[in-house]
């Protein structure tokens, strides 16, 4: 059966695909298209101390806004990026645009901050990924101080020693590296101590119900522990409410992200963000 795709491509599907791969083989071809019709861009998020004074980053994260006006959550159309290979080349462009923000922001006077830019695992899997970020980081010609990857505690766990090797050498290019999603993937805390990484962020779903959740507050303070035991600085994503901040605040978690600060921003919006905070410390 041949379905018009509302516009160019007639995709092809064979009867005994279930609904949920129909509806991946049109994502795909949506996604495809959607590159060429430059309906992505990035955002970011600020991310600041937990007293939520001193601006220390911001993380890029992809939006796909379609022809209509409508958002359609990276949740969504992340994963078909991942199975199709797609995000091969989306990832290239993601780091490259985040790259050249960073390099903005530092030559609008901001200093002692990292551009945090998500890896995913096929990405990082990929046998050129490390040729292709030392690559966009020397065009852009950012310091790679200011660059931290995030790469989800699931990616790292597979292939360790592989891992491994790939985490030092990018460690070894100057980059700065974060474990995205802390808790909820299935890291062997005796593995976690040989991974040159720099910050734990812990996942939102623990943050979330701190204030009620005897044992999300315990999870969080472990986590907290641990990244201060191995010597890693540690970031609560997800804080929504100054309860949240108090907690981490007297749990001594050092950075908070969250819509308790700012939402992810378009790059004019960060800029001028960014151009706020400058003016007041100076
Ligand atoms: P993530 O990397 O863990 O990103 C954090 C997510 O939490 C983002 O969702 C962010 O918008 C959202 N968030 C931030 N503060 C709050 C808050 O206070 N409350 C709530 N409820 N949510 C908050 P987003 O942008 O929809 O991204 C979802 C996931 O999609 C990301 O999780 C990441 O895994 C993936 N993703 C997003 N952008 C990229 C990208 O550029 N590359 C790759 N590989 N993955 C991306
Ligand atoms: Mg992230
Ligand atoms: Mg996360
Ligand atoms: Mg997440």
């Amino acid at each position: 059966r041949a379905i018009d795709n509302g516009g160019n491509q007639a995709l092809v599907y064979s009867a005994d695909m279930s609904n949920r791969e129909q509806a991946w083989v049109a994502m795909e071809a949506a996604l495809r298209q959607a590159f060429e019709q430059d309906q992505f861009q990035m955002y970011y998020q600020p991310q600041f101390d937990v007293t939520g004074n001193q601006l220390i980053g911001m993380e890029a994260l992809i939006r796909w806004q379609q022809a209509d006006g409508q958002f359609i959550s990276p949740a969504e159309f992340i994963p078909v990026a991942e199975q199709t290979g797609m995000i091969v080349n989306m990832g290239q462009w993601i780091l490259k645009v985040a790259c050249e923000q960073a390099a903005h922001l530092y030559q609008s006077g901001l200093r002692d901050f990292v551009m945090a830019v998500n890896i995913s695992a096929r990405q990082f899997q990929h046998p050129k990924f490390l040729e292709t970020v030392a690559r966009i980081i020397d065009e852009s010609q950012i310091d790679p101080a200011y660059i931290e990857l995030e790469i989800t505690e699931s990616t790292i766990m597979q292939n360790i020693e592989h891992c491994i090797e790939i985490l030092q050498q990018l460690k070894s290019l100057g980059l700065a590296l974060a474990v995205d999603d802390f808790g909820t993937g299935y890291s062997s805390l005796s593995y976690l101590k040989r991974f040159p990484i720099d910050k734990l962020k812990i996942d939102q779903s623990f943050v979330r119900n701190l204030g009620s959740d005897k044992s999300d507050l315990a999870i969080v303070r472990a986590i907290i522990d641990l990244a201060h035991n191995l010597d890693l600085a540690v970031i609560a994503e997800g804080v929504e409410t100054e309860q949240q901040r108090a907690m981490l605040e007297a749990n001594r978690c050092e950075q908070i992200q969250g819509y308790l600060i700012s939402k992810p921003m378009p790059a004019a919006q960060a800029v001028s963000f960014v151009n706020e905070k400058l003016k007041r410390v100076v």
